[in-house]
């Protein structure tokens, strides 16, 4: 490539999915747009997405970007340069020496929602279909499997039934555990937009802290952390009072609510009140506001997700909409918002440890004997997969023997890093594929696949709305870089030819290859893409599912006919209970821990952590905590404090804070290995704010409960 030219892309940030126009003088990218036509974004890109451009910056691609194979052959010796050919050879034979020895669950796989679905794709076939393990699971784990277990459990399938122009149509939009303005920007601008047309809009937004969100919402719920399912039982136990609920539709569309209405009967204002620490009138309003309304749209993320009840949670939100029918119109639905770029594609290929292909599910056997076929395999085996913490529980166990790791960071994102780096220690190979060398993980590889990144990749995602995007390469792979797909498809054919398969399973010689083979896997399923093609995609441009064969459009929201996708045809309300968090506060840990994204940085900063402007609003990590907790504990603005779990320290500045209850403290989610604060303090072998979190799951969807840990905050010592 020598000449400038524009490529489509989309943002590789948030699940907006924002289309960007990337420009490149043929053998850099010098400049971002937002694309104009696309319906994500109409041409808006936030902070993040417009400075795209500099973490391309040609001297950091020096620095930051892994750019040749590297490997040590000796556990403590140091990693090399070598050739691609010599660390296949090598991983091929570790492979098949250790699931001889041990088995197939001897190895594991852990991916992530930046990957693209087809990325996604071969990773889970190489997994489930070759090697015969369902060892595979995604960092998407830590933000969206309440989501889905949530959908799967009401409405029958893990499908977002609303979409973005429903903002447009609301009258009610109930934000709920979700910082939108900070966490989807481009998304929230266009709720802002939706207030300037109509006036009468009304926002709620729930949530611990009074983020910016909370700040301009019309009523805001400063719930205690963790006590949703009791918010949002109580606000349908008014609805039932006040004439709220839509009978007819129960009656006509839904199954389980005479249970559901004995549970919420308990749930009193009073009650709900005292649990959530808000007062009756605010709950009743919005339990009026949100009933009343002609169509009220909620959107959710972490703070529903994150959560040892997190998929109660989300159940207890749906059955609201349920009851009063606030689903399947336009401006109203139940509408889970996605953290990542391409967790939507990655839920679809079921690249997680307990889904298959095209929203199947391991556990039943015609699903399974389904993907089989449409594989050309014996079988897909039946025993559930290690899920993310799982995964490394079993690795620290010396269960699993080898971890592959693509596109993510576990030693900084995982909760409770004291096992995980343990983990990654104990492991008997680490295989980390990774665009960039600066990862926390990085460190722990014995095997490093260079792996290309936005603005070079061709494929597709799939954004927060069920929108899918096709994009091209505005730029040719840097160094000895190839694309995820192409690492994971090589080295499965090498080893079929390890294991004597007598032909191979991925014929692939294109990326468009492996997306027709996942097109077909839809076929008659809630997501059928059947009627779409590379082709389509690029004339017509981004195209919400489903889209079956003989389709002209995608459709916009799901179940306007009040048919879902449940045995029975009808939606089911979940009967949901209120359960505490997971590791309640006490005398010696009596802070109320929550994390959270910061407005200008992206995860573990290993991307956005190169553009000097996005430190501009937060420069270093700090924890927030109110004033009156301050003033109790004699601590000034930026002393530094210890910070202590049971599992874990850190040392931080402490921050005054307006949008902090007493008892409350905040840290956000980003900066990883040690803090230098310059004082001459340094934080005591920490990992980040997951040194202190809590590896408690949720027992349907296995989401740790990274929004609360119960900790102690004592002032630091001066030297
Ligand atoms: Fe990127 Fe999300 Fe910002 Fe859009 S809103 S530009 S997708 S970070």
């Amino acid at each position: 490539m020598s000449e400038a030219r524009e490529a489509k892309a989309t943002c590789c940030y948030c699940g907006v999915g924002c289309g960007v126009i990337v420009q490149t003088d043929g053998a850099q990218v010098v400049g971002v747009r937002g694309d104009p036509e696309h319906p994500a974004n109409f041409g808006r890109l936030c902070t993040k997405g417009s400075t795209l451009h500099l973490t391309a910056d040609p001297v950091l691609q020096q620095q930051a970007r892994a750019l040749f194979p590297e490997m040590r052959l000796m556990r403590d010796g140091r990693r090399e340069r070598a050739s691609w050919d010599a660390v296949m050879d090598h991983l091929v034979q570790r492979f098949a020496e250790t699931i001889s020895l041990y088995g197939p669950d001897s190895v594991a796989f852990y991916i992530s929602g930046q990957l693209l679905t087809e990325d996604y794709y071969v990773f889970n076939k190489l997994a489930k279909g070759l090697i015969g393990t369902n060892n595979i699971d995604t960092n998407s784990r830590l933000c969206m499997s309440s989501a889905v277990a949530g959908y799967k459990q009401t409405l029958g399938a893990d499908a977002p039934p609303a979409c973005y122009e429903d903002i447009d149509h609301a009258d009610v939009i109930f934000i709920a555990g979700s910082n939108t303005a900070y966490a989807h920007p481009i998304l929230y601008r266009r709720i802002e937009d939706a207030r300037k047309n109509n006036p009468d809009l009304k926002v709620i937004v729930a949530d611990p802290r009074r983020t910016d969100t909370a700040r301009e919402a019309d009523l805001f719920l400063p719930i205690l952390p963790g006590t949703d399912v009791a918010l949002f039982n109580g606000m349908l136990h008014i609805c039932l009072w006040e004439d709220l609920i839509d009978v007819a539709y129960i009656e006509a569309h839904t199954e389980g609510f005479a249970e559901l209405k004995r549970t919420v009967r308990d749930y009193t204002p009073k009650y709900v009140a005292d649990t959530c620490g808000i007062s009756e009138d605010d709950l009743l309003t919005a339990a009026r506001w949100f009933g009343a309304s002609k169509a009220s749209l909620s959107l959710y993320c972490q703070g529903l997700n994150q959560s040892a009840s997190g998929t109660a949670k989300n159940a207890a939100l749906i059955n609201l909409h349920l009851a009063t029918h606030q689903i399947g119109k336009p401006g109203a639905g139940p509408f889970s918002l996605t953290g990542q770029p391409n967790a939507m594609g990655g839920r679809e290929v079921g690249g997680l440890a307990n889904l298959l292909s095209a929203h199947r599910d391991m556990g039943n056997p015609e699903h399974r004997a389904e993907v089989a076929r449409l594989w050309g395999v014996d079988e897909v085996p039946s025993k559930p997969g290690k899920t993310a913490v799982e995964m490394f529980e079993a690795i620290r166990a010396g269960d699993i023997k080898i971890v592959w790791i693509a596109c993510t960071n576990p030693a900084q994102s995982l909760p409770d890093q004291k096992l995980v780096r343990e983990a990654l220690k104990h492991a008997e190979l680490v295989i980390v594929q990774e665009a960039y060398k600066t990862t926390a993980t990085v460190d722990y590889a014995d095997v490093l696949l260079p792996a290309t990144t936005w603005s070079e990749k061709e494929g597709t995602v799939t954004n927060s709305e069920r929108r899918i995007t096709r994009f091209k390469p505005a730029l040719s792979k840097p160094g000895e870089a190839r694309h995820d797909w192409e690492i994971a498809v090589e080295f499965a054919r090498r080893l079929e030819i390890a294991m004597e398969n007598a032909a191979t399973i991925f014929p692939y010689a294109t990326v468009e290859e492996i997306w027709n083979e996942h097109r077909e896997t839809t076929r008659g399923r809630d997501l059928d893409i059947t009627g779409l093609s590379y082709a389509i995609l690029e004339e017509q441009g981004p195209q919400q599912w489903p889209f079956p064969e003989g389709a002209t459009a995608g459709r916009k929201r799901l179940y306007e006919d009040g048919i879902f996708p449940t045995a029975s045809g009808r939606a089911k309300f979940v009967n949901t209970v209120y359960q505490p968090v997971a590791e309640p506060v006490d005398a010696r840990y009596p802070f109320r821990l929550t994390t959270g994204r910061l407005r200008d940085q992206w995860h573990g900063m290993s991307r956005s952590g190169t553009v000097a402007q996005l430190f501009a609003h937060a420069s270093e990590p700090s924890v927030a905590l109110s004033q009156t907790d301050m003033e109790r504990r004699a601590i000034r603005n930026g002393d530094l404090v210890h910070v202590t779990s049971r599992r874990g320290s850190q040392i931080l500045p402490a921050i005054a804070s307006d949008d902090m209850r007493a008892g409350q403290a905040f840290i956000g989610m980003h900066w990883g290995e040690e803090y230098v604060s310059g004082r001459g303090h340094e934080g005591s072998g920490t990992c980040g704010v997951n040194a202190l979190t809590s590896p408690a799951l949720d027992p349907s969807s296995k989401q740790p409960e990274l929004k609360h840990a119960a900790v102690k905050v004592l002032k630091a010592e001066l030297p």
